[in-house]
C-alpha cells in the first residue's frame, strides 16, 4: 500500500473541494461530531489542522482506514513482529510405557551407519526409525522455517526431519496430534561452542513454525551420559548397554563403509560391491534384531566381501575427504553426493570414520583433565579435578580408548578389512600444535589441520578436499585461513577447500575436477615409477594378479609404500 505523501496531499484536496461545495454536508458532520474537537453549530474551536470538522473528521477516518489496512497487509505478509518472545516449552515426557509405541526419529550418518543403528535401537525395545537421507528439498525446508544464518548442516538436517513431519501429515494423513503424541525426535549434542550447541533449539523452533508445537526432540550428549542435553532422563535409557550398542553399530558401519570405498572403484562386475555392502549391512542388522553375536555377523561380512572381484592396477588418485563432521560424513546432497562423484571421476576415497570422531572425544576428555590440573585456583576451592579425581579421569579415558581399539580391531579383523590403522590421536594434536592450538574446539578442533600435515608426512593421498559448510564458523577460520600457511609449508598435499551452500553443485564439481587432473598425473607418474622400480610391464603385473586369485579378491589391500593402491600392487608383486 503507497504511503506516498503527494498521494496523501491530492486526497486532502479532494476533500476540501468537495467540502466546497457541499456546505450543507459539512455543517451537518460538524453537528455529528466531526473530528471530536469541541463545535458549537458551524463554528469549530479547531483541532489545530486548521481544516473544518468535516474534513478533519473525513481524514482521520481515511487515515484510520489506512493505518487498519496496512497493519493487515504487514500482518499477512508476515512483517508484524511477534512482540512475545519465543520461549521454549521444550517437552521431555517420555514415559516407560510409550518407549515401545513412540517412534524414536533420527539420522543424518552414512546409510550404513543409519541402517545398522536402527536396529540396534530395535534391539534395545526403541521403536527407531531412521530418516532418509537429507537433500536440497530438506535443506529448503529447514531454510523456510529455521532462523537465519545457520550453518548448513542445520538447516539440512532440522529441514529433514520437518519435511518427513510434513509428508507423515499431507501425504500419509496422519493427524498432526498423533503425529505429535506418537513421534519424538533424538539426536546428539553439545553445549557448543559452535552451533551445535543450538541444534536441539533449532529443531524446536522450525517444529513450532512448521505446525508441529511440542514435538519431543531430546538430545544425547556425545560427551556422555552424564551430560546430555534433555529429555534421557526419561525412557531413554542411557546406560552402559545403550552406549555399547551404538558404538558397536557405529564400528561396523565403518568397517563396512571403509571396504566398500576401498573396493567399488576397482571393481569388475559393476554394482558387486554395493550388493556386498547390502548384505553385509543386513547381517548386522539381523545380529542385532535376533540377539546373535556381532562378531558372528562381522564374519559374514568377510564372507560378502569375498565375493567382490577387483582390478587394483589401475592407477587412481586417492583423494581424502575431511572437514566439518556431518559435511564431510554424509553421503547426501549435503557435500554434493561428494564420495559418489569422485568415483565416478576414477578416484578413490578415503573417508573419515566415525570411530576416528569417538576417539577424538575421548582426547578432549583426557586433554581437558590435564589442562585443568594445571589451572590455580584460590585458596581452599576445591572443583572436581582436585585428589585422585583427574588421574581417575584420564585412566577411565585411557581405558575407553583401549576398548574401542580393541573391538575396532577385532570388528576390522573378522570383517575383512586388512591393513587399516585408526588414527593416533596424540600424534594429529601434536602435528597440529604449531598451527592450531589443541584447546580449540568446535567443528573438527584441530584435527583438520593435523590430517593435513600427517598427509604430507607420511604420502597418505594424492589429494585432500576439505568440505566447508556454507555459515560454519569453526571450517571458516581452519580451511581459509590456517590451511593457507599449511598448505604453503606443505606444497606437496593438492589440498581443495569446498563450500557445499547446497545450491552450486556444478562450481563445487569444476573445481574438483581440475583438482583431480593434477592429483590423477601424480597417481599416473607414480604407478609409472613403480613399473620401474620393480622391472615389470603391466601386462606382466596382470598376469602375476590372474596367476594368484587371492589379489584379485576385495579383501586383499596392498600395504603402504606409497600412496597409490595401483603402484602399491606393484611394488608388492615386484
Ligand atoms: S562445525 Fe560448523 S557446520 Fe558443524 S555445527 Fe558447528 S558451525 Fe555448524
Amino acid at each position: 500500500m503507497s504511503r506516498n505523501p503527494s498521494n496523501a496531499a491530492e486526497r486532502r484536496a479532494r476533500i476540501d473541494e468537495n467540502t466546497k461545495q457541499s456546505p450543507d454536508k459539512h455543517r451537518e458532520a460538524a453537528v455529528g461530531g466531526g473530528c471530536g474537537c469541541a463545535s458549537v453549530g458551524s463554528q469549530s474551536t479547531g483541532c489545530g489542522t486548521g481544516l473544518g470538522p468535516a474534513t478533519a473528521s473525513a481524514l482521520e477516518r481515511i487515515e484510520s482506514e489506512l493505518r487498519a489496512f496496512e497493519l493487515a497487509e504487514r500482518q499477512r505478509l508476515g512483517l508484524v513482529p511477534d512482540p512475545a518472545h519465543w520461549s521454549d516449552a521444550n517437552p521431555q515426557d517420555f514415559s516407560a510405557e510409550e518407549r515401545g509405541k513412540t517412534q524414536l526419529l533420527f539420522g543424518g550418518l552414512t546409510a550404513a551407519h543409519d541402517a545398522i543403528l536402527e536396529a540396534g535401537l530395535q534391539s534395545l525395545g526403541y521403536n527407531a526409525k531412521a530418516l532418509p537421507y537429507a537433500d536440497v528439498e530438506a535443506l529448503q525446508t529447514g531454510k523456510e522455517f529455521g532462523n537465519r544464518g545457520q550453518c548448513n548442516p542445520t538447516y539440512f538436517t532440522v529441514g529433514n526431519l520437518v519435511k518427513h513431519l510434513v509428508k507423515m501429515r499431507d501425504v500419509d494423513k496422519i493427524s498432526t496430534d498423533d503425529i505429535i503424541r506418537n513421534n519424538a525426535f533424538v539426536t546428539f549434542g553439545a553445549c557448543g561452542p559452535c552451533r551445535f550447541g543450538t541444534y536441539v533449539t533449532e529443531y524446536r523452533k522450525a517444529l513450532r513454525d512448521s505446525g508441529f508445537p511440542g514435538f519431543r526432540v531430546m538430545a544425547l550428549s556425545q560427551e556422555g551420559p552424564q551430560d546430555d542435553i534433555g529429555g534421557t532422563a526419561t525412557a531413554i535409557d542411557t546406560n552402559l548397554q545403550f552406549y555399547v550398542v551404538v558404538l558397536k553399530g557405529l564400528m561396523a558401519g565403518d568397517i563396512i563403509n571403509l571396504l566398500g570405498y576401498r573396493n567399488r572403484p576397482y571393481e569388475i562386475e559393476a554394482g558387486a560391491t554395493d550388493a556386498a555392502i547390502k548384505e553385509s549391512i543386513e547381517a548386522v542388522r539381523n545380529a542385532f534384531l535376533e540377539g546373535r553375536s556381532i562378531l558372528r555377523a562381522m564374519s559374514q561380512v568377510r564372507r560378502a566381501f569375498a565375493k567382490v572381484k577387483v582390478n587394483r592396477l589401475q592407477p587412481k588418485p586417492k583423494v581424502a575427504i575431511i572437514g566439518e563432521f556431518w559435511a564431510m560424513t554424509t553421503e547426501g546432497d549435503g557435500n554434493y553426493r561428494l564420495q559418489r562423484f569422485l568415483e565416478e571421476e576414477g578416484a578413490e576415497c578415503d573417508i573419515q570414520i566415525i570411530t576416528a570422531w569417538a576417539l577424538y572425544i575421548i582426547w578432549t576428555l583426557s586433554y581437558d583433565i590435564r589442562e585443568s590440573t594445571m589451572l590455580r585456583r584460590r585458596k581452599g576451592e576445591i572443583d572436581r579435578f582436585e585428589g585422585l579425581a583427574p588421574r581417575r579421569g584420564i585412566l577411565f579415558a585411557w581405558l575407553g580408548g583401549r576398548a574401542m581399539k580393541l573391538v575396532f580391531g577385532t570388528f576390522a579383523k573378522l570383517g575383512g578389512l586388512k591393513g587399516y590403522k585408526l588414527p593416533n590421536m596424540k600424534e594429529i594434536a601434536a602435528l597440529a600444535h604449531e598451527y592450531y592450538p589443541n584447546q580449540l574446539r568446535g567443528g573438527e578442533g584441530h584435527m583438520e589441520v593435523g590430517k593435513v600435515i600427517q598427509t604430507a608426512k607420511k604420502k597418505k593421498d594424492h589429494m585432500i578436499i576439505s568440505v566447508k559448510p556454507f555459515g560454519c564458523m569453526p571450517s571458516s577460520g581452519v580451511s581459509d585461513g590456517v590451511q593457507s600457511l599449511v598448505s604453503a609449508r606443505f606444497p606437496e598435499v593438492e589440498f581443495l577447500p569446498i563450500e557445499t551452500t547446497g545450491d552450486s553443485a556444478v562450481n563445487a564439481y569444476s573445481r574438483i575436477q581440475m583438482a583431480l587432473f593434477r592429483a590423477r598425473a601424480k597417481a599416473h607418474a607414480e604407478f609409472q615409477d613403480a613399473l620401474k622400480a620393480t622391472g615389470l610391464t603391466i601386462e606382466e603385473a596382470a598376469r602375476r594378479v590372474e596367476g594368484k586369485s587371492s589379489l584379485s579378491q576385495a579383501l586383499n589391500y596392498p600395504g603402504h609404500k606409497v600412496t597409490g593402491t595401483a603402484a602399491n600392487v606393484v611394488y608388492e608383486l615386484g
